[in-house]
């Protein structure tokens, strides 16, 4: 690749048309990645020549995808640079003179064809099962008579594409594409409404930002060509490109609302996953690493990453692998940064609070040490800080009502064992001094765990001794570990007192029956 030797400079061109989509969060990775292995620059480049799609507040949407990941281009509106502006909007007299050049040359002409003759045109070429394409019809006309012409009427400039001719070019992910030219359509370069299209603006800008790589997805291929055409003839060096593979659903459907959402703000707003694991998770879609790790650092990807290891065959989003992902992070998460990142996570104004949200929030200056306890119990069991949320709320407030079935049931308990190791229970928290219970949340977990199995009267067994308290405490019969329990439930306030008395009303409900 010729290019190499040159400064590596990569972009996205996202266009401002409602929430980021994770296809885009993607893209940004393998160009970031490749602009960061070249020590060269990643650039933002807002495409919003679409006045008529353009969806306010999708900007600001884009910079807090990427930069939730870790992503923060060189160059970008936001982020400055040499190469701006980076708003194609700001950059119409450019395309308009470069389509002028265009015209001269005869690579571009006038056309003047009202929408009528157009949609007549269309369903003829329907009628006959044709590929809609516009018929040169403006091609003919004399040049200088169009140019006085388009002083008064309405015009579009399109692109002279050349008959019969095979555009090839050499894909770095797809390997040699061929397009014939018949079938390339003349395609509409500036709008009636003076803004350019996206393919000419695409070639402008990223000739004059000096992009030495255009990565993008697959659906751009078709696209080439006509770019192809348009770098020959304003004599310009082509970029290297590379069409990232498709991504589909599991079931091999086009990813598509329906089965997964394909917001990025979904998946950090709504649901709470560990950007780590969306990072890692994007990357593998389409990339095979030499050598896979559980998990990546940013600075790990910038070493690992090479476009040579991704594949051309689609790239599938299993939502199962980014839980058990997300999960593998929250677990090695710093417990501070995860408590924080929590907190910053419920106080998002999108974030419709709930009830234990709202506590949640009230408790993490009071006790510190419960909001984290809380959190590094539940994460064991968790994916999402959404999951974690709904997982907290247990320490809340104990279940409401004992039941004497769940307290003895699937066991063939003996009354009397019961009561027997409720009391012993019962007894050794009323002694404890929770002031002095170990900080750290393992090491609080380990010594409760030792402390009530020394009380362990021996004609009990481990069975007979936990289970009545744990059900009572807990409200569950399995699944639940209840030393976890207690090394949360005992930094509350009122934790001992309330874990008493319900242990003593546990104790009643067995002397009544
Ligand atoms: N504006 C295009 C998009 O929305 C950019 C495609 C490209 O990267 O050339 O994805
Ligand atoms: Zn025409």
């Amino acid at each position: 690749m010729e290019k190499l030797d040159k400064t590596i400079r990569t972009r996205i061109a996202p266009s401002p048309t409602g929430d980021p989509h994770v296809g885009t969060l993607r893209t940004a990775l393998f160009n970031y990645f490749v602009a960061k292995q070249g020590g060269g620059n990643f650039a933002l480049r807002v495409e919003d020549t679409d006045k008529t799609r353009e969806v306010p507040g999708s900007l600001e949407k884009i910079y807090e995808s990427l930069e939730w990941i870790g992503v923060f281009p060189d160059e970008g509106m936001k982020y400055g640079g040499d190469f701006g502006p980076y708003l194609q909007s700001k950059r119409l007299d450019l395309y308009q003179r470069y389509a002028n050049d265009l015209l001269e040359k005869g690579y571009a002409y006038y056309c003047f064809c009202t929408p009528q003759r157009l949609t007549n045109l269309r369903e003829e070429q329907e009628k006959n099962h044709l590929p809609p394409r516009y018929d040169s019809h403006c091609l003919k006309l004399d040049k200088d008579e169009a140019a006085s012409r388009a002083k008064n009427e309405q015009y579009v400039i399109r692109l002279k594409v050349p008959e019969d001719e095979v555009i090839k070019f050499n894909d770095a992910i797809k390997g040699e594409i061929e397009i014939n030219s018949n079938e390339v359509d003349d395609q509409v370069l500036m709008k009636s409404d003076g803004y350019p299209t996206y393919h000419l603006a695409v070639v402008i800008d990223d000739h004059l930002m000096k992009i030495s790589h255009v990565i993008r997805g697959e659906e751009w291929i078709s696209s080439t060509p006509k770019h192809i055409l348009l770098y020959r003839y304003f004599g310009w060096d082509l970029p290297v490109f590379a069409h990232l593979p498709l991504i589909l659903n599991t079931d091999r459907s086009k990813l598509a609302k329906r089965h997964n959402n394909t917001s990025v703000l979904y998946y950090k707003v709504e649901q709470g996953y560990h950007p780590g694991a969306m990072c890692h998770f994007m990357m593998f879609m389409g990339w095979t690493p030499k050598e896979v790790k559980e998990c990546y650092m940013l600075s790990d990807f910038a070493k690992d990453f090479s476009l040579d290891r991704v594949g051309a065959s689609p790239a599938i989003f299993d939502i199962a692998k980014l839980n058990s992902l997300s999960h593998l992070y929250f677990v090695s998460e710093d417990i501070e940064k995860l408590t924080q990142d929590f907190i910053d996570w419920i106080s998002d104004s999108r974030h419709k609070k709930s009830n234990v949200e709202k506590e949640f929030m009230k408790l993490k200056n009071e006790t510190p040490q419960l909001c984290k306890a809380m959190l590094e119990v539940v994460r064991s069991r968790c994916n999402t800080l959404l999951e974690m949320s709904v997982g907290i709320e247990k320490f809340f407030n104990l279940i409401p009502k004992l039941v004497l079935d769940d307290l003895t049931l699937d066991t063939k308990i003996n009354i009397a064992n019961a009561i027997h190791s409720i009391e012993v229970i019962n007894s050794a928290i009323a002694k404890m001094d929770v002031t002095r219970l170990p900080e750290n949340s393992a090491a609080r977990i380990s010594w409760l765990t030792d402390y009530f199995r020394s009380k362990q009267p021996a004609h009990l067994s481990g069975r007979d001794y936990l289970h009545p308290t744990r059900v009572a405490i807990t409200g569950e019969r399995v699944s639940m570990n209840m030393f976890e329990y207690l090394s949360v439930f005992l930094l509350k306030k009122d934790g001992k007192k309330e874990i008493i008395s319900r242990l003593s009303d546990a104790k009643k409900l067995l002397e009544n029956n």
